[in-house]
């Protein structure tokens, strides 16, 4: 009989560990597997903030595909994914030809959420992948570069106008605080000129999240100089400047968004049922109706069942789902069932530049050095998974 072909969209934490899983427990003998992906590496978007303000290398930040997976036993091919057909089973490719497929698991990730504001696409740094990362770090450093060489400098040119002060806002500009003084140094720029602001459009930053680690994290960002406007949702974008919804504007030449995510625009052009471009998954992690598609990572959508509201899009469970995925097609080949997805959350830990982080571990607070220590333990055991020691050492974090 002819082998099922196995498609993997997408080489983040999701597609990389479905392929990890499939490559060590699915012979080549029983199925091909087929992993497709638009750069030659794999990138950790967790880390994102810190190559996008400056404060780490991007390389460090990504892995070559081919030195993590087994190219004997998963066939990597670089290239953009277009479309997904799943009445044809094809994946359309923007160079290559089409590819066919028996089982597809779908993680391309997500893309900023705008919740209708306008001109953000055009007017603000909005991507959260490496090669955004790589833009945002040159738009600062060109404003500090630019300043001095000007007739008249302007107030917006040093302004640093954060969109959003969920995780992904609030670690940014933890960041930048970082860089800021470096920057200001190197180019003989007198620290008062330059304003970072975040806006947030809940009553409280990071919404929901503990108050007292809100507080905590609020305090260090507003002693390193942050100013934060709460309750004051953003409604437009322009060229040099933010609009907020009571009509107030703050001029800034670089507005960095982090409002949340949606789904990457493949899932609603699939046709496939979604909410914010998210699929609303069944138990095992198969999209609704297709029982040949996985969809996992910030494509997919569950439910917890504690309190009925969905989970938050995280890493964590990215991961964890890319082996469930790996394990229920693994089931299905074999003549096997699927089984349930669980998520386990480990906790919640956000870094605030320098040697600053908190968040929770086991629903214990943790603070300070003691929580980015956690938080680069965790990042390591996930490139232990990946790629071993060897990974481990040329790509993990120093937790000291
Ligand atoms: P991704 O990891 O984003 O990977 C998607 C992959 O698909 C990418 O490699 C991309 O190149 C590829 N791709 C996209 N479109 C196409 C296409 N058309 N064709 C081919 N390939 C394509 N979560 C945590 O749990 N802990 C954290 O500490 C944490 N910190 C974060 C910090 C930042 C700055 C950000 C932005 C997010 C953070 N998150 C964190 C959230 C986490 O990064 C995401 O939930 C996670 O990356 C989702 O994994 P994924 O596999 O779905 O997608
Ligand atoms: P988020 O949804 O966590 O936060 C977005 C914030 O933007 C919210 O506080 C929201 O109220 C605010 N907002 C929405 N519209 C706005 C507007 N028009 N004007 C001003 N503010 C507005 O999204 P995120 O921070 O982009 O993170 C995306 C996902 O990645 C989340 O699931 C998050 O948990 C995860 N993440 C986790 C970590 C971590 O664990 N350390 C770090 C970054 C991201």
């Amino acid at each position: 009989a002819k082998k099922p072909h196995i498609v993997i969209l997408g080489a983040g934490y999701g597609g990389m560990m479905a392929a990890n899983q499939l490559q060590k427990k699915m012979g080549t003998d029983r199925a091909n597997v087929t992993l497709v992906n638009k750069h030659d590496y794999h990138y950790q978007t967790t880390w994102l903030h810190e190559p996008a303000a400056g404060t780490l290398h991007h390389d460090k930040a990504r892995v070559e595909i081919r030195k993590v997976l087994n190219p004997a036993k998963v066939n990597i091919v670089q290239d953009t994914v277009e479309q997904v057909k799943t009445d044809e089973k094809q994946v359309v490719l923007k160079n290559g030809d089409d590819l066919s497929y028996d089982y597809l698991v779908i993680a391309v990730g997500s893309i900023a959420e705008t919740f209708g504001a306008e001109g953000v696409y055009e007017h603000s740094y909005h991507k959260w992948t490496l090669d955004g990362a790589r833009e945002l770090k040159d738009q600062i450093e060109f404003q500090f570069a630019q300043y001095r060489n000007q007739e008249e400098a302007e107030e917006q040119d040093l302004t640093f106008v954060v969109a959003g002060g969920g995780f992904t806002g609030i670690e940014f500009i933890g960041e930048l605080t970082e860089r800021v003084p470096e920057l200001c140094e190197q180019y003989d720029v007198p620290r008062e000129k330059v304003r970072m602001y975040v806006i947030e459009a809940a009553p409280s930053a990071l919404p929901g999240f503990d108050p007292e680690l809100v507080e905590y994290a609020m305090n260090l960002l507003e002693h390193r100089g942050v100013e934060f406007k709460i309750n004051k949702p953003i409604s437009e974008v322009q060229e040099g400047k933010v609009i907020l919804k009571d009509g107030e504007e703050i001029a800034a030449s670089t507005v960095i968004w982090a409002t949340g995510v949606r789904g990457n625009p493949i899932i609603e052009d699939a046709g496939i049922e979604a909410n914010r471009g998210r699929v609303k998954v069944e138990p095992d992690l198969r999209a609704p109706g297709l029982e040949d598609v996985f969809v996992i990572g910030d494509c997919s959508l569950i439910i917890n069942e504690e309190t009925e509201r969905p989970y938050p899009p995280t890493a964590q469970i990215a991961m964890q789902q890319g082996i469930k995925a790996g394990e229920n097609i693994t089931n299905l080949i074999m003549g096997g069932a699927p089984t349930k997805f669980e998520p386990e959350i480990l906790g919640t830990l956000a870094s605030l530049g320098g040697k600053e982080a908190m968040g929770t571990v086991k629903e214990r607070k943790m603070y300070g050095r003691s929580a980015l220590f956690m938080k680069h333990m965790s990042d390591n055991r996930y490139l232990m998974k990946l790629g071993g020691l060897s990974l481990m050492l040329t790509k993990g974090r120093n937790p000291l």
